[in-house]
């Protein structure tokens, strides 16, 4: 596998408002309640270090309406369930950024909160938080013989990004099936608690702090091949969510209002983001890919 990533963050930004293109990449058979694109799906493991490296407000949860297979019903939505009980991934939050991938003029787009949006480069990558799946990314869909985010980009935008379709070797545990419970996919334990208008404030986008850190503490008190969630870390792991104030979260909140009001301009990320703490990139000429 062989991946040209300078300028492109296609698999970081949502980029079809840039090329007109109607369809998300559905990373499994069911359709989330969310409409965030390409959603990172973390593992425990990953959630955990983020929670440790006091960055849980970068955390939100993804559920799905239940199409087909096992479902409950929580607040009159029919939601995808892991025996019995709602099923969702953590992912990382997207806050519109000023961006320009593709050498296009820069515009509002949804991006990764770890997305530095000047050099279009993860502000994470290597580090002890950098997520198993970006690390891998496309490597699984490779395997599975499923389209990547970089062809779609060759498709829609023009230029060479997937160099080398081989799957790598040494491929961390796939994303579905019965392996995947406890490690990327987790079972929220009390149903009930859910029916306080949570599933509509996922879908309008509108999720509080105190929601994103529900979701985040079950996953990481969650234990591989189980639905069961240990309560004494779930309720260490929420207190650690919820006292999260990082530069992550402080810049999605100064994001969504200049989205409102601001032009689209990258170098934004330096006041934004940087000046918060957020660790800088090297640029595209130190090499990094
Ligand atoms: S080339 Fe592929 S892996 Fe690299 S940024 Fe683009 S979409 Fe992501
Ligand atoms: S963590 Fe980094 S590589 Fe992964 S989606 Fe975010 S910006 Fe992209």
């Amino acid at each position: 596998m062989e991946v040209d990533c300078e300028g492109c963050a296609g698999c970081c930004v949502d980029w079809r408002a840039l090329a007109d293109v109607p369809e998300h990449e559905r990373r499994g058979p069911q359709q989330p309640l969310d409409d965030t694109y390409n959603l990172v799906p973390l593992t425990r493991e990953d959630v955990r270090g983020f929670l440790e490296a006091e960055l849980g407000d970068a955390l939100t949860p993804r559920l799905w309406e239940a199409e087909a297979g096992p479902s409950v019903e929580v607040d009159g939505r029919d939601v995808a369930a892991v025996a019995g009980k709602p099923a969702f991934f953590v992912g990382l939050r997207k806050p519109p950024k000023p961006v320009a991938p593709f050498d296009a003029d820069p515009h509002w787009l949804p991006a990764c909160a770890f997305l530095d949006p000047e050099t279009l480069q993860c502000r994470v990558h290597d580090s002890d938080v950098y997520p198993e799946e970006c690390a891998e990314y496309p490597g699984h869909n490779l395997a599975l013989g499923v389209d990547t985010e970089c062809e779609r980009v060759e498709r829609h935008v023009g230029g060479d990004r997937l160099l080398d379709g081989d799957p790598p070797g040494d491929l961390s545990g796939l994303l579905f099936g019965p392996q995947a419970v406890g490690e990327k996919v987790f079972a929220y334990p009390d149903p009930d608690d859910l029916a306080d208008g949570v599933l509509d404030r996922l879908v309008d986008g509108s999720l509080t702090d105190e929601d994103r850190a529900r979701f985040v503490a079950v996953a990481a008190a969650s234990a591989p091949g189980t639905t069961a969630v240990e309560p004494t870390k779930r309720e260490q792991y929420f207190e650690t969510a919820l006292d999260a104030d990082s530069w992550v979260g402080a810049a999605v909140r100064e994001w969504a209002s200049r989205a409102a009001s601001d032009d689209p301009d990258p170098a934004l990320g330096e006041s934004v983001e940087a000046d918060r703490g957020a660790p800088s990139t090297p640029g595209w000429d130190a090499g990094e890919d």
